[in-house]
């Protein structure tokens, strides 16, 4: 007698290949249009190089591609400082790495803060033991450079965020590096490289970090970072952190004057993506690059404006690439979010400490940072909201 079917295709799901199972399992479900304040959806350039094959960390081919994405790095950071490497680890370890490696117990940071991640400094700072000096500046403001200048004598380090993800605002940097005198000039630039302009030896900049997953348009996971040779020759003597500490982790990146020191094994694919991703902005062009989200900035900023929203930030200090908008009264801040993801596929961010529930932030870097994506997202909007 022939078994029963529905007993047939029972047998033949317990003797489906565990593996496979699984495989199905672990599929990413969704293709989203990532309109948050990051991860941005990748360069398709810098995708497709995270399937190529393994290579060694030491394997003269990839240390030649980790040489050049250093070179493409000094390119987009505008500056030819010998240390400009890939870290190991999303943005927050770039700012680790520029905190545990200049400051000493009992230097003095000076720090602007007007949002999140100029906070977060300061945590970081006094972690090393740095006499933090905070010059706290309204949300949805600028730092103020003058303030900064004055707030201490004789700082070892100013620190601020060029881009503050949290408020969508842009700060003047070029102002505190003319009047920065023997202060070394610390500069967060995670949401700003590749996105809008920054020019690092132009602005007297010591040291800049970013993070592969905003305007560079790659995954998360590396933080690229710059340091000038004044700085370089102010490191610690000893960093408290091992992972992080530059003096060691450079013996490996380089540049290459003698034969490579193992520290840690490069996050390798990571590595290839990022390079991918930095080809993909110098073939369009890094000015080319910048003006697309300037232009997409633009288009958003205007719609919104047309659908009656109220941007948080002056016109002056807006960025392109991250725009903060107020939730309009009587409407839901999270069920507005909901529907964008699970209707449209779209995801926007929501407010961070006191603007958590009253705000949106909306994010248009990298690969995202398309007209297309605009147009989509305040059609989408706009029924949502209807
Ligand atoms: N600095 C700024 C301005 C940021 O926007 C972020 C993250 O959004 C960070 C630092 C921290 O980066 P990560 O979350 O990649 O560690």
């Amino acid at each position: 007698m022939s078994e029963r079917p529905d007993r047939a295709r029972e047998r033949a799901g317990r003797e489906r290949p565990a593996a496979k199972q699984h495989e199905r399992e672990a599929r990413p479900l969704s293709d989203r249009v990532l309109m948050g304040p990051g991860p941005c959806n990748p360069y398709p350039d810098a995708v497709e190089a995270l399937a190529r094959p393994m290579l060694g960390h030491l394997d003269p081919e990839f240390l030649g591609i980790l040489d050049e994405t250093c070179d493409r790095l000094r390119s987009v950071f505008r500056t030819p400082n010998p240390m400009t490497l890939p870290i190991s680890g999303t943005g927050s370890a770039g700012m680790e790495a520029a905190f545990v490696n200049l400051v000493a117990p009992g230097d003095v940071a000076v720090i602007g803060v007007n949002g999140v991640f100029g906070a977060r400094m300061c945590d970081v700072a006094s972690r090393c033991g740095a006499e933090v000096v905070r010059v706290d500046i309204p949300w949805g403001q600028p730092v103020d450079p003058e303030r900064l200048l004055a707030a201490h004598p004789s700082p070892a380090v100013i620190a601020v965020v060029h881009a503050e993800t949290s408020t969508g605002v842009r700060s003047d940097i070029a102002t505190l590096g003319e009047g920065k005198g023997d202060a070394l000039l610390l500069v967060d630039c995670v949401t700003s490289l590749g996105g809008i302009d920054v020019d690092v030896d132009g602005w007297g900049v010591d040291v800049a970090y970013a993070g592969t997953q905003k305007c560079l348009g790659v995954a998360p996971g590396l933080a690229p970072l710059t340091m000038s040779e004044r700085a370089r020759e102010r490191l610690v003597e000893r960093s408290p952190s091992w992972y992080l500490d530059l003096r060691m982790i450079g013996q490996y990146t380089g540049p290459a004057t003698g034969p490579r020191v193992y520290h840690h094994t490069a996050p390798v694919s990571m590595i290839l993506s990022l390079h991918a991703g930095l080809g993909a902005i110098l073939d369009e062009g890094l000015d080319a690059a910048i003006a697309r989200h300037a232009e997409c900035g633009r288009l958003l900023h205007a719609g919104l404006g047309d659908l009656g929203l109220e941007l948080f930030v002056g016109k002056e200090y807006r960025l392109p690439e991250l725009t903060t908008v107020l939730v309009p009264e009587g409407v839901d801040d999270a069920k507005v979010r909901a529907a964008l993801l699970d209707r449209y596929g779209i995801e926007i961010g929501g407010g961070l400490g006191d603007y958590a529930g009253k705000m949106w932030r909306i994010g248009c870097m990298g690969h995202t940072a398309r007209p297309r994506n605009v147009t989509l997202l305040l059609g989408a909007l706009a029924e949502v909201l209807d």
